[in-house]
């Protein structure tokens, strides 16, 4: 408790996207002082709030926070749910309980980070103390430097600054129990604040899939470690195989760490081959590059990180944007991808790359339209790694993919779903096709289309582009706005 305050003045922990109890720096600091501790969370209002995340990830925070309140409430303290704009109810908050002391972990959307600065100055005026710590990603963005003094712009001397640099702290014990305040306090019913789908149910195929919640993580991440770990260099590109460790919408909730993470695969050293645990950390420390950029590039999720992509021609999205969306390019592998996407909430890295890559270079769609649609339907959408990706595929960003490197969707299917398992989960209607022409059901002989019940452009589309005429087509573009920078 800072000196001079009252000294039984509770504490309020405001939760944003860090919704657990174990290595969770605000609330073991809280729960140290003896005082009274509030736990706090608010679906924010404000342009960038948690109240416009998108409608995947809706459902998944509704899940998260009565796993986080039911935790709480077995700890000794409930959690408070408040809506509306941030510093109103925490000033409201604070005016009702005599709090002294704001505790938050803090979170790096460059907006985010400006807001925050605007509470704590506001909050200070009021005399309330804020004590901001770490807990989301593994090194401060503003910390990591290269020898010039200047951020990183390319991933590999990233990483090799970040695995010869200090090693992450290990994870902080949960708390045992927390005092409660001993009045009380209003709190918004969470059923009122409409996260579920309030249409046609969409979520059960999301829900068969994922926990969330901080126990659900922590079991993703035990079966992963036991499992999958090892093996994970070679199968985490093949998405038939649950070959990852599917952290992701946990991360992105803060249900767990990286730093519980990391730790734990240093746990599992002895047991793994190493060229496993180093790939598996090499894709974290992507996360931790994607935040880099964005705290060094607030924009990235909304422009083009290499300006002469500004001039880029891309095309109106219209009905081939739509085609994409529902999975209906005629291309087995992408409509496997979006597919997967809608029906579960996520979509394997590989197939991610290839359905990017369609969108914009085969369609010549803006990537902001892939970003957006990825925001609205991913389970674990992350304003750092989803922009970030995005400019990657398109070419338009720091460490990018060269533009004319354009992935061929029927040799991707190919090499990385030889026997078309996984498009056949997902494009049931091309289940009978034989594995020689799972990735282009177009080139089987009528017969072959006959006897697997397919009839091209009425069980299944016929391509929406061909794919050297599409190629073609992407060069020429990207030449063109090359001509003109
Ligand atoms: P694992 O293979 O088990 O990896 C472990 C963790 O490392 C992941 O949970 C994730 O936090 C991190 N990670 C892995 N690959 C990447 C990567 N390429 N970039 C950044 N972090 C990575 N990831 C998101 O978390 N949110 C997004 O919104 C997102 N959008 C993407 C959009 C596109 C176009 C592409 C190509 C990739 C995107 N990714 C995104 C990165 C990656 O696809 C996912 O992190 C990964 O598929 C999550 O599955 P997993 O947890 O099983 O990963």
């Amino acid at each position: 408790m800072p000196a001079g305050e009252p000294r039984h003045a509770p504490i309020i922990v405001w939760f944003r996207n860090d919704l657990r109890t174990g290595d969770n720096r605000a609330l073991s600091t809280g729960s140290r002082t003896g005082v009274p501790v509030i736990p706090l969370y608010i679906l924010e209002d404000e342009e960038d709030g948690s109240a416009t995340l998108g409608s995947a990830q809706k459902w998944w925070l509704h899940h998260s926070i009565e796993a986080l309140a039911s935790r709480l409430a077995s700890m000794g303290t409930p959690l408070i749910l408040r809506r509306g704009r941030a510093l109103e109810v925490l000033h409201s908050v604070v005016s009702v309980t005599g709090a002294r002391t704001v505790l938050w972990n803090r979170r790096y959307l460059p907006s985010h980070l400006a807001r925050d600065a605007e509470i704590q100055q506001a909050l200070q005026i009021d005399g309330v103390t804020i004590e901001s710590s770490e807990g989301h990603i593994l090194h401060e963005p503003t910390q990591m430097r290269t020898v010039s003094g200047g951020p990183y712009r390319v991933y590999t001397p990233f990483w090799r600054a970040f695995s010869s640099g200090m090693e992450p702290r290990p994870p902080l014990a949960r708390p045992e129990s927390l005092m409660p305040i001993g009045m009380s306090l209003q709190s918004d019913r969470l059923e009122d604040w409409g996260l579920l789908p309030n249409g046609p149910d969409w979520s059960a195929g999301i829900a068969a899939q994922w926990t969330p919640g901080e126990d659900g993580a922590i079991t993703r991440l035990d079966a992963f470690l036991a499992k999958r770990l090892a093996g994970y260099g070679e199968d985490r590109n093949v998405p038939s195989i649950d070959g990852t460790s599917r952290l992701s919408p946990h991360l992105a909730f803060g249900e767990i760490t990286p730093f519980q993470i990391w730790h734990a695969t240093e746990m599992s050293r002895d047991e793994v081959p190493t060229a496993d645990l180093q790939t598996f950390r090499k894709e974290l420390v992507w996360r931790e590059f994607s935040y880099h950029l964005l705290v060094n590039c607030p924009d990235l999720p909304t422009a083009n990180y290499n300006s002469d992509f500004d001039k880029f021609p891309w095309r109106e999205p219209g009905d081939l944007l739509s085609a994409w969306q529902r999975g209906r390019t005629g291309y087995p592998i992408v409509d496997a991808g979006m597919r997967q996407l809608w029906q579960t909430g996520w979509m394997h890295n590989r197939v991610r790359m290839i359905v990017g890559s369609f969108l914009v270079k085969h369609l010549l769609i803006d990537w902001r339209h892939g970003e957006k649609w990825f925001w609205d339907t991913l389970v674990d959408a992350d304003p750092a790694s989803n922009s970030a990706s995005w400019q990657w595929i398109a070419g338009s960003g720091a460490d990018a993919s060269p533009y004319f490197r354009i992935f061929n969707p029927i040799l991707q299917g190919e090499k990385f779903d030889p026997t078309g398992e996984y498009v056949k989960q997902f494009v049931p209607e091309l289940a009978d096709i034989p594995a020689k022409y799972i990735h282009n059901p177009w080139e089987a002989p009528a017969s072959v289309q006959s006897e697997a019940g397919v009839r091209l452009g009425e069980t299944y589309p016929r391509p929406i582009v061909e794919h050297r005429r599409a190629r073609e087509r992407a060069l020429n573009a990207y030449h063109a706005m090359k001509g003109k920078t």
